[in-house]
């Protein structure tokens, strides 16, 4: 650094110089020897005229200030400042104090090199020294955030989990601040979404009447025991099964009753359940039991007869006793099927000829079964063909006056002939129409046809009736009253002649329905019979309630009344009276003797239908038969 003399020093120098002793002479170097300034700085001594009395430099004692400065600064000019001169062929700094009592000169110079090396050396030191400042504060700001965002991973952790699906058993943040409450908040995210997702499952797998899995979950399980199965090359069952008469029990008693008989039903499959045994709600009266380790036909068998056991009882509801009857359909892989829809399919196709035979039983799946439909499948097509070709007949049987014997008009029945098979049953082919939806245009050709006919008749003989069987599905048809005003007005006849039977199962199954279809059929003018009465439900009640005019009492009370040990005496006697009481007439369908007819006539019956008076005949033969009666 620059060191200066002070004035104090300076005056020590002035007072050794004016003793002028050898001494004196001899301290001077020595004093200001002691005054180092820098590394190759100097102080040397001048009096007042500028005569150098001391410099380092012996060879320039004694010479004056201007052989040192080439520009001749002046000496004074200098005093008490820091210039920048070139000074002995050199730039330096240089100081110059002014020694008080002498009036001589003290300068110290240090060469500008020197100055500026150490103002390198400074402002390294400084940039160093912020270096290090930077990097203390740099570890202190990354301390912190470290320490502040410990706990980002976890979070971030719990988070990943969350979008993986898991959402349980998370690692929690170990602490109450903002980190610890969104960790917090995340968990309980998670357990909304898990239960949000449980209530999701619950409804898309689980039926919400009877709490069963539904069609969905059995479409699932039925694939894991088909792999199960043909892993272990082991068994498994199906039982299909639907209730009978659920769609009439719901209509006339309403969805309630219907809705709590199929708990009940769930409530009486769930008292035979066996470990590995799972039942489901299919559809509307639909359910299937998937038996997951049955050994053997025998056990399987075992199970159907507990499940038969199970509903042999009768059911409570709303403070009344039923039974519950169904139809099941069984299937046993791998026997009847290899894969989950030929199982379901064989299922449902054992359930339907378990109700084609009389429902309220149980069958076992046969390969021949799927050559019946395959058989099925051709005859419809054969009925379509028929019924596009109107390649139908209409036979006509003779309804009699009980009383008298004398005409009273005939009944219409359908024929068809097959070109292959001959005369085909309308027992048969009338549910096959019903079926694949050919009932209403063919039902359609039959009134009109009849209607025709009866026209005929009525030109050439005498006013008579014609009755006309009506399909439920022609009932539910819109249609239907256009068709029957269509008829009437083509044929011309009046409608009090026109008869429309229809039957008692029909009526009943869908009750509200039909009561206001016959009301408008009753509105046109034509009359409605009640066929085949006695061979379905049968209800007194539903008879009152009924807009109809003619009770059909059906053959099986008939054909043994004349048979000594039968009890049909004690059935059709009562009935006719009912139904006169009930402000309807009766008749008596079936009657193939003379006996048979006795007793109805005595019994005060109506009308007779049957054998004994004729078989269903063709036009032309009818025309006969009239000139008879
Ligand atoms: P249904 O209306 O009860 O007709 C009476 C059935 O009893 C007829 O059978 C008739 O041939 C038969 N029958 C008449 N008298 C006697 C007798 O003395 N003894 C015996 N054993 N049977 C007798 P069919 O012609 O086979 O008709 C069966 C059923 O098919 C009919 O029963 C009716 O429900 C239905 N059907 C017939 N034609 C039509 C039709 O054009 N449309 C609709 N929807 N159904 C029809
Ligand atoms: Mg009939
Ligand atoms: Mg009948």
């Amino acid at each position: 650094m620059l060191a200066t003399i002070n004035s104090a020093t300076a005056q020590q120098i002035g007072v050794m110089l004016q003793n002028n002793s050898t001494l004196v002479h001899r301290m001077v170097p020595l004093i200001m020897k002691q005054y180092h300034v820098g590394e190759n700085g100097y102080t040397f001594l001048l009096d007042e005229d500028g005569t150098i009395l001391y410099h380092p430099n012996r060879n320039l004692v004694m010479r004056g200030w201007n052989d040192l400065v080439p520009e001749r600064e002046g000496l004074k000019k200098l005093l008490d400042g820091i210039a920048l001169i070139e000074l002995n062929g050199q730039k330096q700094y240089i100081i110059v104090t002014r020694l008080p009592l002498t009036g001589w000169y003290v300068a110290s110079a240090l060469p500008e090199f020197e100055v500026l090396d150490q103002l390198r050396a400074l402002s390294r030191t400084s940039l160093l020294s912020n270096l290090g400042a930077g990097i203390i504060l740099l570890l202190l700001v990354t301390f912190l955030l470290n320490y502040m965002l410990k706990y980002i991973p976890i979070i971030i952790k719990q988070l990943h989990r969350i979008a993986e699906g898991q959402l349980t058993e998370f690692q929690m943040v170990p602490s109450h601040d903002e980190f610890g409450q969104i960790s917090l908040a995340i968990r309980e995210m998670a357990h909304k979404i898990q239960a949000s997702i449980k209530l999701i499952h619950e409804s898309a797998f689980y039926d919400a009447l009877t709490g069963l899995p539904n069609r969905r979950f059995l479409d699932e399980k039925l694939t894991q025991a088909l792999q199960d199965a043909k892993r272990l090359n082991g068994n498994f069952a199906l039982i299909f099964i639907d209730l009978d008469n659920f769609k009439w029990i719901n209509d006339t008693r309403g969805h309630k009753f219907g809705d709590e008989l199929l708990r009940q039903i769930c409530s009486r499959l769930i008292g035979i359940h066996r470990d590995g045994d799972m039942m489901f709600r299919f559809g509307g009266d639909e359910f299937v039991i998937l038996l997951q380790h049955i050994g053997s036909k025998q056990e399987l068998e075992h199970y159907v007869e507990r499940l038969r056991t199970a509903f042999s009882s009768q059911v409570n509801l709303f403070s009344h006793s039923y039974y519950i009857n169904f139809s099941a359909g069984v299937v046993m892989f791998p026997d009847d099927g290899a894969t989950e829809e030929e199982l379901l399919k064989n299922s449902d196709m054992a359930m339907y000829h378990a109700k084609a035979l009389g429902k309220n039983r149980i069958q076992y799946f046969s390969s021949d079964m799927i050559s019946t439909l395959l058989e099925k499948e051709k005859l419809t097509q054969e009925l379509r063909n028929a019924v596009l070709n109107q390649s139908m007949t209409l036979q006509y049987q003779a309804i009699v006056d009980a009383q008298t014997s004398r005409l009273y008009g005939f009944e219409a029945l359908l024929r068809w002939s097959h070109p292959e098979l001959g005369p085909i049953s309308p027992d048969q082919f009338i549910p096959l129409a019903e079926e694949v939806g050919l009932i209403v245009p063919l039902g359609e050709w039959v009134l009109r046809e009849a209607c025709r006919a009866c026209r005929l008749l009525q030109d050439e003989y005498q006013p008579m009736s014609v009755s006309v069987n009506v399909s439920v599905l022609q009932l539910r048809s819109p249609s239907l009253i256009d068709a029957v005003k269509h008829a009437l007005h083509e044929s011309g006849i009046d409608p009090k002649h026109l008869v429309l039977e229809i039957t008692e199962g029909i009526v009943i199954e869908n009750f509200e329905q039909s009561v206001e279809a016959l009301r408008q059929l009753r509105a046109i003018g034509v009359r409605l019979a009640l066929d085949d009465f006695g061979t379905g439900y049968s209800s007194l009640g539903y008879l009152k309630k009924l807009p109809i005019d003619i009770l059909k009492l059906d053959k099986v009370f008939i054909w043994d009344l004349d048979i000594q040990s039968s009890n049909s005496k004690q059935i059709v006697g009562p009935i006719i009276d009912l139904a006169h009481n009930l402000g309807l007439n009766i008749v008596a369908e079936g009657v193939e003797t003379k006996d048979q007819a006795e007793m109805l006539r005595a019994w005060g019956c109506d009308l007779n239908q049957g054998y004994w008076y004729s078989k269903p005949v063709s036009f032309e033969e009818i025309k006969n038969l009239l000139q008879r009666f």
